[in-house]
């Protein structure tokens, strides 16, 4: 039987529902044989996770996810098989956190405006990690303003929605450099989901080549199958691997369970073949 890979979840160190320890372990019962957590601009759940792993024999990769700004617009990029002690990552990072904070401070004056009263109820949900929109969103569920986290963005977090606010995010290039830096892979985060035209997309890729990026994530939690071909093209037109994440987040979300995804193409080189 072919291993089972899931190269992109989310612990409670960023916007995931479950501690490292838990999503591990919920992996390994899914049957997932190679697991990285990439959680949003932070490797602080990594050792958790690393020693739950090792304890359940299952193999863990240190990964991060980094939020960056290419052309005013926000990308992600996943990094994989990172050393989580080097410091030029570590610094780097912060970069991004220290906008997390910025950003939250911004979007709660932004919701008072808006007359809806947020702030105790996001910062009781954050614990280990610095804030994510999507603590936003399920703290404006648990106030009853919208019936679910999908509603949230559609009615304020979304791109231009009132509660939006944007940050500014490390650029492209010094996110790739410190990715490769400390000794890793920088990995285009679910192109389908930027609500790109095909022209802009390849634009995207063309930097990240130049960046230094290395794979694009083929397959994600919630892509379809023709999603999939046209992402395979795009990486064999400019010789990038491939890669397959769920983008775990929470159990509740069936469509990007941990371990629920496609099995990598064979017309690609697999990032993880870079590994051994
Ligand atoms: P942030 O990096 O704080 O701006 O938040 C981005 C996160 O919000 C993503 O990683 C997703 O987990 C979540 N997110 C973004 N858009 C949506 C959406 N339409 N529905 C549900 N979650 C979303
Ligand atoms: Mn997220
Ligand atoms: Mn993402
Ligand atoms: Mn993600």
């Amino acid at each position: 039987m072919r291993t089972r890979y899931d190269l992109h979840t989310h612990s409670n160190y960023s916007d995931g529902v479950l501690a490292p320890g838990a999503l591990v372990r919920l992996a390994g019962e899914r049957g997932v044989g190679v697991l990285a957590l990439t959680d949003h601009d932070t490797v602080a759940g990594l050792e958790e996770a690393g020693t739950m792993a090792r304890e359940i024999g299952i193999t863990f990769i240190n990964g991060v996810e980094i939020s960056v700004n290419w052309n005013n617009r926000v990308l992600h990029i996943v990094g994989l098989n990172v050393d989580p002690h080097d410091r030029r990552l570590l610094a780097g990072l912060q970069i991004n956190i220290d906008q997390r904070y910025t950003r939250a401070e911004m979007m709660y004056r932004r919701f008072r405006k808006l007359g809806v009263s947020i702030l105790e109820e996001v910062e009781g949900r954050v614990g280990k990690s610095a804030p994510t929109r999507t603590h936003f969103a399920r703290a404006l569920v648990e106030i009853g303003a919208v019936k679910d986290v999908k509603q949230a963005f559609k009615r304020y977090l979304g791109h231009g929605k009132p509660g939006y606010v944007s940050a500014a995010w490390t650029p492209l290039q010094d996110a790739v450099t410190w990715i490769r830096n400390a000794g890793g892979n920088a990995v285009l985060a679910h192109p389908h989901v930027y609500g790109f035209t095909r022209t802009r997309l390849r634009s995207v890729v063309q930097s990240f080549v130049e960046a230094g990026g290395e794979a694009i994530e083929v397959v994600t939690g919630n892509s379809t199958a023709a999603q999939t071909r046209d992402m395979v093209l795009l990486a064999e037109e400019y010789g990038l691997c491939g890669s397959v994440g769920s983008d775990f987040h929470t159990p509740e979300n069936h469509w990007a369970m941990v371990g629920r995804c496609a099995a990598l193409p064979a017309s690609l080189e697999p990032v993880w073949g870079r590994w051994s």
